[in-house]
């Protein structure tokens, strides 16, 4: 289907600054510029972008969807990462059946695209001994439905990784055969080559000092590479990494990642938090990449990741909303407003720019999860992108209204959006989805999950 959109008050575009309309033909931005005219023979479905701001589809590099449904459990409210894992994700982990998935999931990506995004990942890790495959298949189906890029991180935790609250609640780890032959069995399945995929999968142990052995991280590094397959994993949330790192390897957390392989330009991690000078060297020095999570890391009092430092260095960033079990908001744009704000809070007002962390939220994220043909409002560019309505009063008063969602914060409107030149959120509702059903699902989800 071909589309002209018009008439935005401003478009977030480096190649045409200045454009005000952009053609859309087989999924591609094949035109930007001013007073572009409808194609002669009507083909086209024109798309009155008035009163609108046109920013590239944010990409959100890590999420655990099915938190989605773990919102403010009283218990985890004010814990640390170690003693929330127990009291939250891994204490109702045993209850979520496949459909419950399956509406956390569709909630969890609902957010995200009410909130700017059109590409997520995924770091989904519900796997053990016993899993149903209709688990993971609950995720990839939401995301087909709603028209999203998914890019699911498969997790997993062997024998050796176990966390103490998986073995509290009685999750029996996969052995690294079981999660090898089902990593292949989800590649033929669903992965998509190339930088306009709608679909991939990447090697993703859940944490990469805690919840594997050294053996198997080098052998699912080597498997995701045979395969050209990307790699992620969470790292330095916390100080506890650099202090069982040091304790079980007699090396620095980011020492021990190199060793087994786990650094690269086909790697990113979560958080890297507590990363010192020698880490962001060696992030730099690899080409491996930040999902910067500053929702989360507040909410769970986790400290402040140093990605200023980190760009300046040359780390590749991107941005991330993590589970809604410590980030309640599931909102993409929250976690931009954050970045601009939190890294001056500490470093001063030139901190960050707006259009730096627009950028990490978005071109930052598509070239960390190989989405290269995504990320940038450009000719030639794969059409993944979003119409904030900015004709509303509290953004009137804005002087620069192509980065008032930025600037002002959440609530927002997406009154439209792309993925691949298909429209999911259209006149601001999120297409193939009822939202009133889904908050009976969900509502229902949470009863079953404390019955
Ligand atoms: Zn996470």
């Amino acid at each position: 289907m071909a589309w002209l959109i018009r008439n935005a008050t401003a478009v977030y575009s480096k190649e045409h600054p200045t454009a005000t309309d952009i053609r859309i033909a087989d999924g591609r931005i094949t035109a930007l510029g001013q007073g572009l005219e409808p194609l002669p023979d009507g083909s086209e479905t024109v798309l009155d972008a008035r009163g609108c701001v046109i920013w590239p589809g944010l990409v959100n590099t890590h999420h655990h969807l099915f938190q989605s449904i773990l919102k403010g459990v009283p218990a985890g409210i004010n814990q640390d990462l170690g003693d929330w894992l127990s009291s939250v994700p891994y204490r109702f982990w045993p209850k979520i059946t496949p459909e419950l998935m399956y509406h956390t999931a569709r909630l969890g990506l609902y957010e995200l695209l009410r909130s700017g995004a059109t590409a997520c990942a995924d770091h989904h890790y519900l796997y053990h001994r016993t899993t149903s495959p209709e688990m993971e298949e609950a995720v990839w189906q939401a995301a087909e439905e709603l028209g999203i890029r998914l890019v699911l991180c498969r997790g997993s935790a062997d024998e050796q990784g176990s966390h103490q609250g998986m073995i509290d609640h009685g999750i029996e780890p996969e052995t690294l055969d079981q999660i090898l032959a089902r990593l292949e069995h989800s590649h033929r399945r669903h992965h998509q080559d190339g930088g306009n995929a709608m679909k991939k999968l990447v090697v993703a142990p859940t944490s990469l000092i805690h919840s594997s052995s050294p053996e198997s991280l080098r052998l699912q590094a080597r498997w995701a590479r045979e395969q050209g397959l990307k790699m992620h994993s969470h790292l330095l949330e916390v100080t506890f990494d650099e202090v069982q790192a040091r304790h079980k390897y007699n090396m620095s957390a980011i020492d021990y990642a190199e060793s087994v392989g786990w650094l690269g330009s086909d790697v990113w991690f979560a958080h890297l938090v507590h990363s010192d000078a020698h880490a962001i060297q060696r992030l730099a020095a690899t080409g491996t990449g930040i999902a910067h999570c500053p929702t989360s890391n507040c909410r769970l009092g986790s400290g402040i990741a140093p990605v200023t430092a980190m760009a300046r260095a040359g780390v590749p960033v991107s941005m991330a909303v993590d589970g809604s079990a410590s980030a309640e908001s599931g909102s993409m744009l929250q976690e931009l407003t954050m970045t601009w704000l939190i890294h001056r809070s500490v470093h001063g007002p030139e901190a960050t720019t707006l259009e730096q962390v627009l950028d990490w939220g978005s071109r930052g994220g598509a070239e960390l999860l190989g989405l290269h043909e995504t990320g940038a409002l450009a000719v030639g560019k794969a059409a993944d992108l979003v119409l904030f309505d900015v004709d509303q009063p509290r953004f009137a008063g804005v002087h620069m209204p192509l980065m008032a969602p930025l600037m002002c914060g959440e609530p927002v409107t997406v009154r439209d959006s792309f993925v691949n030149g298909k429209p999911v959120v259209q006149d601001g509702r999120v297409a193939g989805l009822d939202a009133g059903e889904l908050t009976r699902k969900v509502q229902e989800g949470v009863k079953a999950l404390l019955a």
